[in-house]
């Protein structure tokens, strides 16, 4: 049996009272492969008119991965994409030097259920060109009562179309009747399994929603358990060896390098420019947590 360990979600606040679970970063566990930041979002229902919108926002040298499960949302970002993700889909931008979006509920749309996910980009694709991909067709399968759909990387002979460029995969496993499952992992990478719906175990140990089960590379099996309607998200990966500093909506390889971006959002440089549309909404960085003083000291 592998070992499993637990690593406690936190409750955040999106902002406009939007509720979200925090898995990754934690104190106890900072990333799983290159995946470097989980939030699940839902499942909600929205008050009619209600909704998750999310102001202009940047980001740099990440990946944002959007898996929707229930709702629609709007993307729009500052190279002029304007895109529906519908449940079942992918939504996948490439930060790299800089971008701006926005997520907006689609009107009507009451149900929310998603998986925000980033994935740090290696050193040698930091600072790419931005760039968009929204994928509406996934690699799907059943087996051993479980519905499986391969979000990224490859698995079981299947190879997800998201771009990434580090090796990972994260897949979504759904069932309606029960499932129990022995899934072959890649020794190499470490997992996590995060349930998004109903019980969840995993090498026989239940894993509560706000949970998730981390396993540590050199394993070759995960047994889990899906009780009859449940799902739940399975990530892995290489573990990344590269240093990487997250602050806000910015990831980068040392403080200095997330500190310029935080200085080029502020001063509105053409690193990062507008989502125009009516209505824009810039968000605000709050003040870096770390001083030059303060740097200085840990130097
Ligand atoms: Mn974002």
């Amino acid at each position: 049996m592998n070992h499993i360990e637990r690593v406690s979600a936190r409750a955040t606040d999106l902002g406009d009272g939007m509720q979200v679970l925090r898995a990754l970063p934690t104190r106890q566990r900072r990333m799983i492969g290159a995946w470097c930041f989980l939030d699940h979002a839902g499942p909600v229902s929205f008050a009619p008119g209600a909704g998750m919108h999310v102001g202009a926002h940047p980001h740099t040298c990440l990946q944002t991965f959007t898996w929707l499960i229930e709702g629609e949302i709007l993307h729009r970002d500052s190279l002029g994409n304007e895109q529906v993700i519908r449940p079942g889909q992918v939504n996948l931008m490439t930060a790299g030097r800089g971008i701006v979006h926005t997520e907006d509920s689609v009107a009507g749309s009451q149900q929310l259920n998603l998986a925000q996910l980033w994935i740090a980009l290696p050193p040698e694709m930091a600072f790419c060109e931005p760039r968009f991909e929204h994928y509406p067709v996934l690699p799907r399968w059943d087996d051993q009562a479980c519905s499986f759909t391969l979000l990224a990387g490859s698995y079981a002979g299947r190879t997800a179309p998201a771009q990434v460029h580090s090796p990972l995969v994260g897949i979504d496993l759904a069932s309606s009747d029960g499932a129990n499952l022995s899934l072959a992992l890649d020794p190499s990478f470490e997992y996590g399994i995060l349930p998004l719906e109903g019980d969840v175990t995993a090498e026989g140990e239940a894993i509560a929603m706000h949970e998730l089960a981390y396993s540590a590379s050199g394993a070759t099996t995960l047994q889990i358990q899906l009780a009859a309607g449940s799902r739940a998200l399975l990530l892995g990966g290489l573990p990344f060896a590269e240093p990487v500093v997250m602050w806000w909506n910015f990831v980068g390889s040392s403080k200095a390098v997330v500190a310029q971006a935080q200085q080029d959002w502020e001063n509105g440089t053409s690193r990062f420019p507008a989502v125009s549309h009516p209505g824009e909404r810039r968000l605000v960085a709050p003040a870096l947590p770390w001083s030059d003083a303060h740097n200085e000291k840990n130097l």
